[in-house]
């Protein structure tokens, strides 16, 4: 990734035992949301926690970065698209998730879009296993088998009526065992053959 993507792309409860731990029903259609470029860190920089964001947790997550201009993208070719694989850490603040009846603020303050800043061809991206550790303690385990919607039907959803853009983000869900975050946890997400982003977090 040479420059700031135009936008990151989320796609929530993309695994059924995720939406099952937070109480919510399986999506019948993918549920999008946008996290703001300017929520980006790489690795290594610190996850702000401000004590008045109540509880904020790390969402390990396989995100895919766009070579070129797509619109009406159809599943047969939809992954021509991808320029390669990345880490991602959908950073959430649960409570403002809840009183604010949507997701701008609680996907999106600055620091809380940990991203690696390059991207790796795959060949076969369903055989990716992707793990998230707290303090060295093991805490999500996911794969693309366990999503409920594909890579190519989510591209075809997405591009459907918005376009994506050379370097544009698409983060595609996390695994169960999401949990909250305090000052002076280090998170970690690793995808073996993609990469590891590890983060500090501290207190706003
Ligand atoms: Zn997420």
């Amino acid at each position: 990734m040479q420059s700031r993507p135009s936008k990151i792309v989320c796609v929530g409860r993309n695994y059924a035992a995720h939406a099952a731990e937070l109480g919510n029903p399986l999506p019948e259609r993918p549920m999008l949301f946008l996290k703001p470029p300017s929520a980006i860190v790489g690795p290594g920089e610190a996850i702000v926690v401000p004590a008045w964001a109540g509880r904020v947790d790390f969402e390990g997550e396989l995100a895919v970065v766009i070579k070129g201009p797509a619109k009406g993208l159809r599943e047969g070719n939809a992954l021509d698209c991808v320029a390669g694989f990345t880490v991602l850490n959908d950073v959430s603040g649960r409570d403002m998730q809840k009183a604010d009846g949507q997701w701008a603020r609680a996907k999106g303050l600055d620091s809380w879009c940990p991203l690696l800043p390059s991207f790796v061809p795959v060949a076969d991206h369903r055989a990716l296993r992707l793990t998230t550790t707290v303090n060295g303690e093991l805490r999500q385990q996911g794969s693309p088998e366990d999503w409920i919607f594909g890579l190519p039907f989510l591209l075809a959803y997405i591009t459907q009526g918005m376009s994506l853009e050379a370097g544009d983000v698409v983060s595609t869900g996390t695994p169960e065992g999401v949990g909250p975050l305090k000052a002076g946890d280090v998170v970690r997400v690793e995808v073996p053959g993609v990469g590891v982003l590890e983060n500090p977090v501290i207190a706003g």
